[in-house]
């Protein structure tokens, strides 16, 4: 993209990164839109003071990933229910100078004390219920959030980590105005929370969520971001930050007296700051698969997200989805959901072989998987993983699934800057509300991560390759993808949602690229999931919009809402569009650089 003059609207949040506004005043919150067209760059996450954060370094002659790691730290203050440094991520980038797309595995890892029977109670020889080994020191994986954060800057940034962190650090200090969405989701968490002294402190301010329109301050927080731009991440990863992580681990911060009751005994577990000083992220080459002539990049191991999604892709091209009505095009959309659900839970784990991997996502065997799809009837479901062994036939039987993290938090943004460089980002606590257990006197909450291994052999006889083990990191779902025409950007997508996000982020491609449908249409339109099971979990406005036209045999669960997506298109007249939700989570925000320029 070639630079030039902008006219831009006034800068609804310069003061957060530049001169420091008067102590009491309260800030004036960003306006929230959820489609932007126009130059210069672009953001999108699902909160308005993340994107504006965004914006301005933008502004201010930022990269999409300076503009990405302060925007995500912003989210780790306004969204800390579902990210921030006490949890993960995958991002993906589209480098505009080389035209390479390059990611970040900063997903957390297993302490070196965890093993395959972690999650399995010794008194019952029964794995823990989810929000069991939720709400423990067991589901609390080494954070890599903000090595994420450091090494995306180091890599491909131009700003330091301590400048991306200040805006953060004020909205922590100076607070921001509660929303329905903030406080509905204290009080979906209001038991857990109020077992610990740390959180029902900052989150249960008398016993109870914040009043939604009041403003809510996390000085703890602006603190910790301040000492880790001071002193840079070994704070965290080598010093006493890392030490209270850990002491939150292996002795859970209890209220003397909580207000509300918890079922179940809340266990510790080892985490040492060795754990932590040995944590690293990687730098996996990204997924990739040719669809209808675009070049779709997606996450690698340990999340499944790129696999699946590209397997399902490379299925659906075996179909002329255009010419179908759109219930049949969404029916062969459920069908190759299932498909590679079926492989994704067999074969799909952190230490999953590259061989494998590579299998998964060949035509020849997309050819195989696509022979199962009867465009008459949906087909009774689980159905059977493939073989991906390299020789490739015929149609396999039936076997169980593994259809279980279908849970929802985690948050998802993407940027784009003048040069044309492209940050699609996902990260997360997992749970909304992670652990349950804010770090004592660092004002961030703890991941659940853990939570994402398999608790006991799903598979059967066959292994199964997402079981915990020392340093292993759980299989993700997160799919953060970019979408290249002839090598250049054409489309950035993500969203949370645990394993609905594969098939959100799929939906939303066959949406845009099959349907015809514009970015916003694409993410607005009603979604549904099938990840082998027996039921489709759908929105209800899915199955009045589809439901008629679809052939027999599926049957729908029926969810309020799946995911909260945002993505930018780059338009071929030179504009990006940013979109968000217009509803989903209470709706996202989107904006652009500039909405005019001139030569
Ligand atoms: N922990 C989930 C994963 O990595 C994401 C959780 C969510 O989006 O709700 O797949």
């Amino acid at each position: 993209m070639r630079t030039r003059v902008l006219v831009t609207a006034t800068v609804a949040l310069a003061t957060l990164v530049a001169g420091a506004p008067p102590a009491q005043a309260k800030r004036t919150e960003p306006p929230k839109q959820p489609v932007a067209v126009g130059y210069g760059g672009a953001v999108s996450t699902v909160d308005p003071t993340a994107t504006a954060v965004g914006l301005d370094v933008l502004r201010r002659g930022g990269n999409a990933v300076d503009a990405a790691v302060a925007a995500a730290a912003t989210l780790g203050v306004t969204e800390p229910f579902s990210a921030g440094i006490g949890g993960g991520g995958f991002l993906v980038y589209y480098e505009a100078r080389t035209g390479r797309v390059h990611t970040i595995d900063g997903r957390e890892a297993a302490p070196a004390s965890m093993t395959a029977t972690s999650f399995v109670d010794p008194a019952t020889g029964q794995p823990y219920r989810f929000d069991e080994a939720r709400i423990s020191g067991l589901s609390v994986g080494v954070p890599g959030t903000l090595l994420t954060w450091r090494d995306a800057l180091a890599r491909w940034g131009t700003r330091p980590l301590a400048q991306m962190l200040r805006p953060a650090a004020r909205v922590a200090e100076e607070g921001f105005t509660v929303d329905e969405t903030f406080a509905s989701q204290i009080a979906a968490n209001q038991a857990a929370f109020a077992q610990f002294s740390s959180t029902s402190a900052l989150y249960l301010p008398g016993g109870r969520p914040p009043a939604v329109g009041s403003t809510f301050r996390n000085p703890d927080l602006a603190d910790t971001y301040r000492l880790i731009a001071r002193r840079g991440t070994d704070v965290f990863y080598r010093g006493e930050v890392g030490r209270d992580l850990a002491a939150t681990v292996t002795r859970p911060p209890l209220a003397a007296r909580p207000t509300e009751s918890w079922p179940y005994p809340i266990r510790p577990a080892t985490m040492t700051t060795a754990d932590l000083a040995r944590y690293r992220t990687r730098f996996p080459a990204p997924t990739r698969s040719d669809y209808r002539g675009y070049e779709v990049y997606g996450m690698s191991t340990p999340s499944s997200g790129g696999v699946a999604v590209s397997e399902a892709l490379n299925i659906l091209e075996r179909f002329d989805l255009r010419s179908m009505t759109p219930a049949q095009a969404m029916h062969h959309y459920l069908e190759a959901s299932a498909l590679s659900f079926a492989d994704r839970n067999r074969y799909v784990g952190d230490d999953t072989s590259q061989r494998i991997l590579r299998e998964l996502v060949t035509d020849a065997y997309a050819g195989e998987r696509a022979c199962h799809i009867d465009p008459s009837a949906a087909l009774p479901k689980p159905v059977a993983p493939g073989v991906p062994d390299g020789s490739y036939g015929g149609c396999p039987a039936a076997t169980a699934a593994d259809t279980r993290d279908d849970r929802m938090s985690t948050t998802n943004l993407t940027v784009a800057d003048r040069w044309g460089n492209v940050v699609e980002y996902t990260l997360t606590i997992e749970a909304t509300g992670g652990n349950g257990m804010v770090v004592p006197g660092r004002g961030f909450l703890l991941n659940n991560e853990l939570t994402d291994f398999n608790f006991a052999p799903t598979q059967g006889s066959a292994p199964d390759p997402n079981l915990p083990a020392p340093g292993k990191r759980p299989r993700s779902s997160m799919s953060p993808t970019i979408v290249l025409a002839d090598g250049r950007p054409f489309l950035a997508v993500g969203t949370p949602g645990g394993a609905t996000i594969i098939t959100t982020v799929l939906q939303m491609l066959v949406n845009r690229i099959d349907r015809g449908m514009t970015l916003p249409e694409a993410l607005a339109a009603p979604r549904a999931s099938q990840r082998n099971g027996a039921s489709t979990q759908a929105e209800p406005a899915f199955v009045s919009a589809y439901g008629e036209g679809l052939p027999p045999g599926h049957v729908f669960a029926p969810t309020a809402e799946i995911g909260a997506a945002t993505g930018i298109e780059f338009l071929p007249d030179g504009r990006v569009l940013a979109a968000a939700e217009p509803v989903r989570r209470g709706g996202g925000a989107a904006a652009v650089v500039g909405r005019w320029a001139r030569p």
